[in-house]
This record gives structure tokens, C-alpha cells and sequence, in this order.
């Protein structure tokens, strides 16, 4: 990876607080056990090892593969940060129980708030991008102006992260709006494009509470997976405390995920252990007639067809096809009848107000004169971006 541009972690401070994890990926620390001071710590089980030109997409909510997990693994990912009054304190309910994470790193967040990227590489983090001015349109907008938009992103976050590292090859396109070109154009790159396995739906108009009962819902449903997040969002920072405990309190482990280097080599895998349920676990849904697109990507966490009624929408499911839903449904088997996804209260409350979710990130009129110049400016990139969003909306 080095010969192509990509340093993991080299040199300096986060080298040293990372080596233990990285020299033994497959050596099982007892969570919490090596968390000073916090004995009762959820911890990080072990440190995963991938390399992303073997898997170039992962997440079951869009990919056919997602990261080789074990049952009861969990991976956490946080977007769009860093913003560092509510970042800030995702660190440090992160730090409180040794539990380390995968940023994805908005280039334009980064330059404002340059310090914010250095604290998650310090604290051992691993730290992806998001690109430049998160446009949420990658799946409309034409290659040159994706790649822009993803070489700016590494650009500005190699920047802030000085010379001896430089970015994780891990990308999380804007919303989750995928499309064929931007993919193959991150695969060119030798970067991983990551999706997610199930999202908390951190971004809309809810509760922290709320977050909190759907990022375990529908982690109970699958049983693993890549849990998506924002760090940005005050409800997601109520809510993390309360994740976290209830992970260690149900038995699961956390893993974190580093890219492959030269000197530290992918975690050994089997090719199906990238499925999240290999087909063996799955034989009523495989076995279903000429739809299992439809089954799979329609499973309990994801309703259907909102699926851009977000203004700041990532965790959309989108799956690799145009549209995951048929003209007309169709009809299951007699005998498949107790297989189908119950739709889920929840389906009917989480129906955002985009305006008003989207004013939420607009900076209070009150507290515009105690915010400091790059905060406001880091404001202005999230009006941009809900201003964005809502365009889409109206669209829609
Ligand atoms: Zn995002």
C-alpha cells in the first residue's frame, strides 16, 4: 500500500499507541482489560487487517460483501465530522472505553478544523474520508467532478495530517449515493469503498433515544455489522454512551478495522466469511424465485421507498441496482410466508421533516456571536450541505 501512495500509521505518537493492536490482529484482548483505569471498559476485541483491493465494496446495505465479521462483532464508523463540540466528545466517550473507531473525514471539515483530525489519528482512531463539500449527488454528477470532490477530500485530510500518515484508502461516498463510475474510480485508487450494514438514522429529526433503540434493533437483527454513525450530531453523542453500554451488556465485541501496509499484512480470511449470512444461513431467502435482491437488501432494518427524504441522508439503503423494489411485489411461496420482514413500527415514525431537520444544523441566531470564526464556517458547510440536501429532496 505504501508503494501506492497509502501510508497506514508510520511514524511518531499514533505509531506508538497503535503497535500493540497492529502487531497481533488476531490475538483476542479481554475487553476492557487493557483500558486503564476502566476496568468494566467494552474495549476493542481485535484489530481487523484488510486489503482494499482484495474488497473493494463492502456493507450489506449496498454490496454484496461486507466486512468478515464474527457473530456479535461490531464495527463503528462516524461521518461527516469533525466538528469539534460535539466530535470532541465522541472522542472521549470513545477513550472512557477503549474503543477504537473508523472516521470518515469531510475534507472541508478537516481544514477548519485541522486539530479535530489530529486528535482522532492520536487516540488511534482509524481515519477515512467523506470527500471535499459532501455533495449529495455522486450519483448524478459526472466522473470528473467526483474524482474532484474524493482527491480534494484525501488532499485536505493528508494535509492536516502532516507526513507521516496519510489517510486510511477508505471511502464513504455522500449519502450513500453510489454510482458505478465513482466506485471504479475509488477501485482504480486501490480505495475501499464502505457502505455500511445497518445505520442509527442519527441524522434525521429524532431522540437520542430513539437512535439508540434503532442502532440496536437493528444490530439484535443482524447480529453484526458495520453500525453507521455521525459525530457531528448532539443526539448521536447523547445516545453513544448508552450504545456502547448496552454492546457490552448483550456480549458483543468491537472490532477495528486498519488497511493492509506493506509491513502489516491483511487479516487471513475466507471469501465467504465477506458475506454477512453466507448462503448456508439464508436457505428459505435463497431459495426464494428471482428476487433475492429484494429480500436481502429489504430485510427488517430497511423500508422501503423514502429513501431520500433525509437532508442529511447517509445510511440511505441504495442498493447496487437502479431500484431494489419491484413494480408490483412479489408474491412469496406459501411455505416462505414467516420469512418476510414484518414492517416495523418504527418504519412509520422515522418519517423526517426535512426543513426542520435541516435547520437544526443552521447555527442558532443566539449563539452566533459566541462561536468562534471556524465554527461558523464549519456552519456554513453544513447549511451548504442541508441547502444541498434538500434539493434533493425537492426533487425527489
Ligand atoms: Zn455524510
Amino acid at each position: 500500500m505504501v508503494g501506492n501512495g497509502w501510508i497506514g500509521i508510520r511514524t511518531g505518537r499514533s505509531a506508538a499507541l497503535c503497535l500493540g493492536l497492529l502487531t497481533s490482529p488476531l490475538v483476542q484482548a479481554a475487553p476492557g482489560a487493557d483500558c486503564p483505569g476502566h476496568p468494566d471498559a467494552l474495549g476493542t476485541s481485535r484489530t481487523l487487517v484488510v486489503d482494499p483491493k482484495e474488497h473493494l465494496r463492502i456493507g450489506s446495505m449496498q454490496y454484496g460483501e461486507t466486512l468478515p465479521l464474527a457473530d456479535h462483532e461490531v464495527v463503528l464508523t462516524f461521518d461527516d465530522g469533525p466538528l469539534p463540540r460535539n466530535s470532541n466528545q465522541v472522542i472521549d466517550i470513545l477513550a472512557a472505553q477503549c474503543v477504537k473507531a473508523t472516521f470518515f473525514i469531510i475534507g472541508r471539515m478537516a481544514q477548519a478544523y485541522p486539530e479535530g483530525v489530529r486528535k482522532l489519528r492520536e487516540a488511534g482512531h482509524t481515519v477515512g474520508t467523506h470527500s471535499q463539500s459532501h455533495p449529495l449527488s455522486m450519483n448524478r454528477m459526472s466522473v470528473e467532478h467526483a474524482k474532484q470532490e474524493i482527491d480534494d477530500g484525501i488532499a485536505s485530510v493528508t494535509a492536516v495530517l502532516g507526513n507521516d500518515a496519510a489517510p486510511a484508502p477508505f471511502f464513504r461516498i455522500p449519502g450513500l449515493l453510489r454510482a458505478e463510475g465513482v466506485e471504479d474510480y475509488l477501485a482504480s485508487k486501490g480505495i475501499q469503498t464502505w457502505s455500511a450494514d445497518f445505520p442509527a438514522d442519527d441524522w434525521r429529526h429524532i431522540s437520542s433515544s430513539r437512535v439508540y433503540e434503532i442502532a440496536m434493533k437493528r444490530l439484535e437483527a443482524k447480529g453484526k455489522g458495520i453500525l453507521l454513525l455521525h459525530d457531528i450530531q448532539p443526539r448521536t453523542v447523547a445516545a453513544l454512551p448508552r450504545i456502547l453500554h448496552a454492546l457490552k451488556a448483550r456480549g458483543y465485541r468491537i472490532v477495528h478495522v486498519v488497511p493492509a501496509t506493506e509491513e502489516l499484512p491483511a487479516t487471513p480470511t475466507e471469501p465467504q466469511q465477506w458475506q454477512l449470512h453466507p448462503v448456508s444461513e439464508s436457505v428459505p431467502i435463497a431459495r426464494w424465485p428471482k428476487a433475492p435482491h429484494f429480500i436481502f437488501t429489504a430485510t427488517v432494518a430497511f423500508p422501503a421507498p423514502s429513501l431520500l427524504d433525509s437532508p442529511w441522508h447517509d445510511g440511505v439503503p441504495l442498493p447496487r441496482e437502479a431500484s431494489p423494489w419491484p413494480k408490483s411485489p412479489p408474491v412469496p411461496p406459501n411455505n416462505a410466508t414467516i420469512a418476510l420482514p414484518v414492517p416495523a413500527q418504527s418504519i412509520f415514525e422515522l418519517q423526517a421533516k426535512p426543513r426542520a431537520a435541516a435547520q437544526q444544523l443552521v447555527p442558532s441566531p443566539h449563539r452566533a456571536e459566541n462561536t468562534t470564526a471556524a465554527e461558523r464556517e464549519a456552519d456554513g458547510i453544513a447549511r451548504l450541505i442541508s441547502a444541498d440536501a434538500e434539493e434533493v429532496v425537492r426533487h425527489k
